[in-house]
């Protein structure tokens, strides 16, 4: 064996790009295929709040996902419609078209549209908000349903996938990689890669390895399959208190602008809305240092329902869809005992 991946999302695409090189790869997951925050990802392509490198890194990966889209002939979800920040009143209005002007400065293919056009792309959005800032450069992704393409693809370029397969340790000798060791024993490869997110802790033959992740917990509901309305995914404005750095420094810029009601000290409140292709909308959702739960928090549930009953009064008549509807905490202190 040349080449060793763990994880979802990140360790398909290198098992994918390392068999495409001719490399003898087997990739692990202990659970099935992306188990982890891969699969409960709201889809987000969002370039809107780049900028720089950063920017650079998004359009890379947005020519990346085109590229094997094509490849794939379609066979994942993924829409090209762009994205939008909400802009929720006539207050905002200044901050929200300098924001545009600055990005636009910056290279990004950005506009401020009215309420008329924002209704063509999300046409249940509240009666007070005015308009939005709409990038043409954001995208949507099934992030499950790319997983498992590159998967296939991995395994059609000749890579092994081996789900249940939990790796132990990870050997050295010499200062170098040799292989990994799991329940059904041990795999040799001179290449190994550990991309197993907010699992990321292993002990090595030569001690434990610590990489500099920050773990954190993002809350989501989803709501049961609706008919196809919302056509592009959207920010509220609150999500620009996440991006200040892009913000603050503009004419109109003030923290009293935004509506933080529902969001507490300490964290983020993300302000996000996609409806993914079977239908069903996802909202979210405060992002804490709440530590690892898999169980709904009953506070940060009630915030986002809070906060788009006020973005999309309509929706609301909705029920939450049970398994989905539960807040999903990813981004773990420590790994969770199963
Ligand atoms: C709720 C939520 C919403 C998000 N929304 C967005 C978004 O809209 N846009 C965006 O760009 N990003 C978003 N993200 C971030 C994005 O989902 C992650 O960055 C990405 O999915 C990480 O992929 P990964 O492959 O690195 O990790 P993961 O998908 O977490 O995969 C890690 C895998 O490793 C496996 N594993 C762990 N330990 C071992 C072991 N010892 N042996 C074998 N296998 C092991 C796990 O079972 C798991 O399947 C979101 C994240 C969350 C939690």
């Amino acid at each position: 064996m040349q080449s060793l991946s763990a994880g979802a999302l990140s360790a398909r695409a290198a098992a994918r790009a390392l068999a495409s090189e001719g490399l003898d790869v087997a990739l692990f997951e202990r659970n099935r295929l992306g188990f982890g925050a891969s699969s409960r990802n709201i889809g987000f392509v969002f370039l809107h709040g780049r900028k720089g490198v950063s920017l650079d890194i998004a359009r890379r990966n947005r020519l990346l996902l085109d590229n094997f889209h094509d490849e794939m002939g379609g066979d994942f979800e993924y829409r090209r419609n762009g994205g939008l920040v909400l802009c929720e009143s006539q207050g905002q209005l200044s901050l929200i078209k300098e924001f545009v002007d600055a990005r636009r400065r910056d290279g990004l293919n950005i506009e401020f549209i009215d309420r008329q056009s924002l209704l063509e792309l999300a046409p249940d959005v509240d009666e007070n908000v005015v308009g939005a800032s709409f990038c043409s450069e954001d995208a949507q992704i099934g992030t499950a349903t790319v997983v498992r393409a590159l998967a296939g693809s991995a395994v059609r370029s000749g890579a092994t996938v081996l789900e249940g397969y939990e790796v132990l340790e990870i050997l050295t000798a010499g200062g170098r990689v040799t292989g990994i060791s799991t329940h059904a024993g041990r795999f040799d490869a001179p290449i190994v890669v550990w991309a197993t997110g907010p699992w990321h802790r292993m002990a090595t033959s030569s001690g434990p390895l610590e990489l500099p992740v920050k773990s954190m917990r993002n809350q989501l509901i989803a709501t049961t399959p609706q008919l196809p309305r919302l056509k592009c995914v959207l920010y509220g404005a609150i999500c620009l208190a996440a991006y200040t750095p892009l913000v603050k420094d503009l004419p109109s810029f003030s923290p009293d602008l935004f509506d933080r009601r529902e969001t507490k000290a300490g964290e983020c409140m993300m302000d996000a809305i996609s409806q993914r292709s079977d239908g069903s909308y996802v909202f979210g959702g405060p992002v804490d240092d709440a530590g690892f739960s898999w169980e709904p928090d009953v506070d940060g549930v009630g915030r986002i329902l809070r906060r788009f009953v006020r973005l999309f009064p309509g929706l609301f008549r909705e029920r939450i869809q049970g398994k989905l509807g539960r807040p999903h905490s990813l981004y773990l202190r420590q790994p969770p005992h199963h």
